[in-house]
């Protein structure tokens, strides 16, 4: 298997049927780096900086920072990198930094919620991506955004930071693109505004079933009682899919789901071509898609989308086998 992978590494992922299926990496650590170019991944869909701060002993300063996103920048060479900013809080605690005791810190004072009420961190981070990027492309997207005046402040402190570095007569970034990602339920009934003013979006499918099924994610007891492979995920999948292909928005998905293939499989039947994943997804994931005749599977999964048993994981096996994927 691990041979046959490498050795599609080269070839590009075409659905029987011929769309194009944009496999990327998720990567957090220069450690990660290593591996972008042996998996064949055409970018990096969803980095991870706050691994960067979980594993120093204090909190990495701007030259550290910028010193990391500059040698991502350098090893993708080319390639796009989303650049997701700090996800902290909730169960990613640094030791180095005072918090408090949350009774539900998934639902508490985290990620991009931290970085608004406190925007030093934010905005340093925001600064030390513009530098790295020394004018070349910068994607940035913001984690668990649940309003639509949350992406609109987090958007502004890029746009003040990019003024801010270019009257330093520093270099904005050539193709600067702001994104959200798209983890809570409440953003799915207000994509008619928040499109508009992204310029993309990434489904973390992980926080988003977690926050659907209201299932925490970290326990086992619940975790996995819920299937993303069900009718109101994948209805929920659906419908984001449908509002940003009718807004021009580009989308892609993110969470662990995207590189099971039997779950990549239901993704794409439902119109995504975008997949972000660890990297062990790359190679059997592309195996799928190059078996995949995705009109086929549309026709399939639509249909499964009006189930109503609580999972349609056999049904989608059955589907896959009868396509031969
Ligand atoms: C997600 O929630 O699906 C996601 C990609 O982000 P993380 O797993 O880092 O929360
Ligand atoms: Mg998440």
């Amino acid at each position: 298997r691990a041979a046959e992978f490498a050795r599609l590494r080269d070839t590009p992922a075409f659905t029987r049927d011929g769309a194009k299926i944009n496999l990327l990496m998720n990567a957090g650590l220069a450690v990660d780096l290593d591996i972008l170019k042996e998996t064949g991944a055409e970018g990096i869909g969803l980095f991870r900086t706050e691994f960067q701060f979980m594993v120093a002993e204090e909190l990495p300063r701007f030259t550290a920072q910028a010193k990391l996103y500059e040698q991502v920048l350098d090893v993708a060479d080319g390639q796009p990198v989303t650049f997701r900013t700090l996800d902290l809080g909730g169960d990613k605690v640094l030791p180095y930094m005072e918090a408090e005791r949350e009774d539900n810190p998934a639902l508490g004072w985290r990620a991009i919620r931290m970085g608004l009420d406190r925007p030093a961190l934010l905005r340093l981070q925001l600064r030390a991506l513009i530098a790295a990027a020394r004018g070349r492309e910068l994607r940035v997207m913001f984690p668990l955004v649940a309003s639509v005046d949350e992406f609109r402040a987090a958007r502004s402190l890029v746009e003040t930071e990019v003024a801010w570095a270019v009257r330093r007569g520093r270099p904005a970034p050539a193709n600067l693109r702001v994104g959200a990602m798209i983890e809570a339920p409440s953003l799915v009934w207000h994509l008619d505004a928040l499109l508009p003013m992204t310029d993309f979006v990434s489904i973390g499918t992980n926080d988003l079933m977690q926050y659907m099924f209201a299932a925490d994610r970290g326990n086992p007891r619940v975790a996995d009682r819920y299937d993303p492979l069900s009718p109101p995920a994948l209805r929920a999948l659906s419908a984001i899919q449908q509002a940003c292909a009718d807004s021009g928005t580009p989308v892609s998905v993110c969470g662990e789901m995207a590189g099971r293939p039997l779950e990549a499989f239901v993704l794409i039947a439902l119109g995504y071509d975008a997949l972000s994943m660890p990297p062990g997804g790359i190679g059997p994931v592309k195996r799928m898609v190059l078996s995949c005749d995705r009109e086929a599977a549309q026709r399939g999964v639509l249909s499964l989308l009006k189930g109503t048993a609580g999972t349609v994981r056999s049904e989608v096996e059955t589907l896959a086998r009868k396509l031969s994927v």
